[in-house]
């Protein structure tokens, strides 16, 4: 699968850059997420459990960039890793992860700029080096694959599609109707059998999946819910925005121990607002 053996695609002009609130779950259920309780896995998305569609892919010019992409996104991980990402299951995920099957037919061409998209309804799909940073965070100090996994923000489900690379189970939370169905579709191909898409609101976590050996946010708020540090495992880690004084967003690494948490602040980050509850659109 060589991309020299690939004739020209016209429709693929690919350009390469030079460059705390508390875990209550009956809030959950009032806000229309019954991601608890003994229904809970009925509004879990098991994505290995769909129907996959005569011709996996996407519709459009995405469908033929399968050959001719695998080459740009070794070009991305080459980048992310001169710009110092070190961890080998963090670039072999972003080497295997087709992001641009997860961003709209008309931004392609822009899917392994080192650059964040917009995905509708006012969201964003965070820069690959971003992702790859808290993916790191994430891995780091840690031997294999992580265990169980919870995501706040699915978005276009990019990011819970590394996620899956990189750990046992993962669970994804999004609050956006809209968005949650996007992520499924997207993912739908992809066949992730340990990936599960939660339609609900994030800032009370997923306690029935608890406790969780690492947990990631892409959206941040003005102070970590405390549902987050309460599903955290003991030796789990939790990365996120989160707003300063300032109201400028930086990076926190938090970890757990038998004596309590460690936070980390890191450098300054822009990610879309963490909001409490659901919206159907
Ligand atoms: N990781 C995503 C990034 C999406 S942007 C990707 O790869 O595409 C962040 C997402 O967080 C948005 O979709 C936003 O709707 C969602 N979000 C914000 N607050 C939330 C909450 N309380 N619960 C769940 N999702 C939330």
């Amino acid at each position: 699968m060589k991309p020299v053996d690939v004739p020209p695609r016209p429709g693929f002009p690919l350009r390469m850059p030079s460059g705390f609130g508390k875990a209550i779950a009956p809030k959950l259920i009032a806000a229309g997420a019954r991601v608890t309780g003994p229904a809970a896995l009925k509004n879990t998305q098991k994505v290995a459990s769909m129907p996959v569609p005569g011709v996996p892919g996407v519709p459009g010019v995405a469908a033929g960039l399968g050959l001719d992409s695998q080459a740009v996104r070794a070009r991305m991980v080459q980048k992310l890793a001169a710009q110092g990402v070190q961890d080998s299951r963090v670039l072999a995920a972003m080497a295997q992860v087709e992001r641009h099957r997860f961003v709209d037919s008309a931004l392609v061409n822009q899917a392994y700029e080192d650059t964040s998209l917009p995905i509708g309804l006012g969201q964003t799909i965070s820069k690959p080096n971003v992702v790859a940073r808290m993916l790191e965070l994430l891995v780091k100090d840690r031997d294999g694959k992580l265990g169980r996994v919870m995501e706040i923000g699915t978005g276009c489900g990019y990011q819970a599609a590394l996620l899956a690379q990189l750990a046992a189970e993962v669970y994804s939370i999004e609050r956006l109707r809209g968005l949650h169905d996007k992520a499924r579709d997207n993912l739908r191909p992809l066949r992730v059998g340990n990936l599960h898409l939660l339609f609900g609101d994030g800032m009370v976590g997923y306690a029935k999946g608890a406790p969780y050996a690492a947990i990631i946010a892409a959206a941040g708020g003005e102070a970590l819910p405390q549902a987050w540090i309460d599903q955290l495992a003991v030796g789990g880690r939790l990365v996120a925005p989160v707003q300063g004084t300032n109201g400028a967003q930086a990076l926190v690494v938090v970890d757990k121990t038998v004596h309590g948490t460690t936070q980390t602040l890191l450098e300054a980050v822009h990610f879309v607002p963490l909001k409490s509850g659901t919206s159907q659109t």
